[in-house]
């Protein structure tokens, strides 16, 4: 089989990249070694409507959600918000979503198929991809490769261009039916009492269905996301003691990489994008929207580099708008992370008042990561909290 871009992993990043590439008119094939896309979720699914309005996600795929709580072993704070801002995904259903768009435009789609190998000629430029399908093994060529393949980085690391992430986030959650559930308030848990080094979650899907969860990361702590997990539904710790009878329906367990971007996204014949390349938010954990917004531009710009046979020239685009948009976002998100990472309990407590401190605007872009040096700098000269001039002017710093 020929194509002219071969993407490895079905996942949100893929998905969003074999719809851009073929909706340009790339032959285009997407290999995602799970039996559905969306099959094994990895995820929490938190996400914004403004993002998911832009990439056509409509209301019918989240549960809305509009307050915030946080809560520290001996503190609890609420933010009330003027308007539903975040949301949470039927993460299979969206990833169906954009796996149909894709596939209505020409995008070639194989489930159960797995790359296990990747090589390439640098005399011809071309790539050969060997996988394992239904119909038994096949070979692959195309000019140019997207790697989508997730934590694991398959096809990058198999060429020598990567090494596999050292630090990231592990985590486990139950999708549960609960007696009653508030679905318009998300709810992050903080403390050693909730996660080690992380926090823990309870994100409402309906009035009836809520996502409970643990991330824990490493290497700073050796704790195991699941067994703390089924400790905290066993001694049903507040806010579980609100939901009424806990009655898990799934389970999800994912890897996310938490060290920043990686130096480079692209090289000879290959794009990297999503969790391969570090573009999520490492603070809150939070890579959808932005395996959706590069996956798009990965398709976009490698269609371009195809009479280029996508030399790491022809890919300077994506390179260029992935450092641009995210790198200094991601490493002031990195420097809240390193803080948060050291604070003791009773430092939670105090850190929760924080945020309770800042206006709806200002704690929705501290979420979202929206570490723009002019808001920023605004906060951190002008907000009447000490403390959250404090916490802002962090980000400030080089
Ligand atoms: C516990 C946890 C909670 C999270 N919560 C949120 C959240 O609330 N909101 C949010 O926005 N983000 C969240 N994230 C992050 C988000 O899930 C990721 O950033 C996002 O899924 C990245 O998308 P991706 O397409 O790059 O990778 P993935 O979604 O991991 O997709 C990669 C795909 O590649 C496939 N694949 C891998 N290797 C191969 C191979 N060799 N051949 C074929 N297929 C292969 C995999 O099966 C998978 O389907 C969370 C992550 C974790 C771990």
């Amino acid at each position: 089989m020929r194509y002219d871009i071969a993407i490895v992993g079905g996942g949100p990043a893929g998905l969003s990249a074999a719809y851009s590439a073929s909706k340009q008119g790339a032959k285009v094939a997407l290999f995602e070694k799970d039996p559905s896309f969306g099959h094994n979720i990895r995820t929490s699914g938190v996400s914004w409507i403004k993002e998911m309005k832009k990439y056509e996600v409509s209301n019918e795929y989240y549960n809305p959600i509009r307050n915030f709580e946080f809560i520290s072993p001996n503190n609890d704070i609420a933010i009330d918000g003027k308007e539903d801002t975040a949301c949470v995904l039927d993460v299979r259903k969206t990833y169906q979503l954009l796996a149909s768009k894709a596939a209505a435009t020409g995008a070639d789609l194989y489930v159960k198929s797995q790359v296990t190998d990747i090589s390439r000629d640098p005399i011809s430029k071309v790539s050969t991809l060997k996988i394992t399908t239904t119909s038994g093994r096949e070979s692959v060529e195309s000019l140019l490769v997207i790697d989508a393949s997730g934590f694991g980085c398959f096809a990058a690391r198999k060429l020598g261009y990567v090494t596999e992430w050292r630090r990231y986030g592990a985590g486990a959650e139950y999708e549960c039916y609960c007696d009653k559930v508030d679905k318009s308030t998300l709810t992050l848990m903080v403390g050693s009492k909730y996660s080690e080094a992380g926090y823990a979650w309870v994100f409402p899907l309906s009035e009836n269905r809520v996502r409970i969860g643990v991330g824990i990361g490493k290497p700073n702590s050796q704790v195991d996301p699941i067994k703390k997990l089924n400790g905290l539904l066993s001694a049903k710790v507040t806010p579980l003691d609100r939901l009424g009878k806990i009655q898990p329906l799934e389970f999800h367990f994912g890897l996310i990489p938490n060290q920043g971007l990686r130096t480079k996204s692209t090289y000879d014949g290959m794009i990297l994008v999503g969790d391969t390349v570090g573009q999520a938010n490492p603070l809150v954990l939070e890579g959808i929207r932005y395996a959706i917004e590069f996956g798009r531009l990965a398709g976009k710009v490698g269609v371009d580099s195809l009479s280029y046979n996508s030399s790491l020239e022809s890919l300077k685009q994506y390179e260029m708008a992935n450092k641009k948009t995210l790198e200094k976002k991601i490493n002031s998100a990195l420097k809240v992370q390193a803080r948060w990472l050291g604070l003791s309990d009773s430092e939670w407590d105090k850190e929760i008042e924080i945020i309770k401190g800042l206006t709806i605007d200002e704690f929705l872009d501290f979420i979202k990561s929206d570490f723009t040096t002019s808001k920023m700098l605004k906060v951190a000269l002008n907000h009447p909290k000490l403390l959250a001039k404090q916490l802002f002017n962090l980000v400030l710093k080089k």
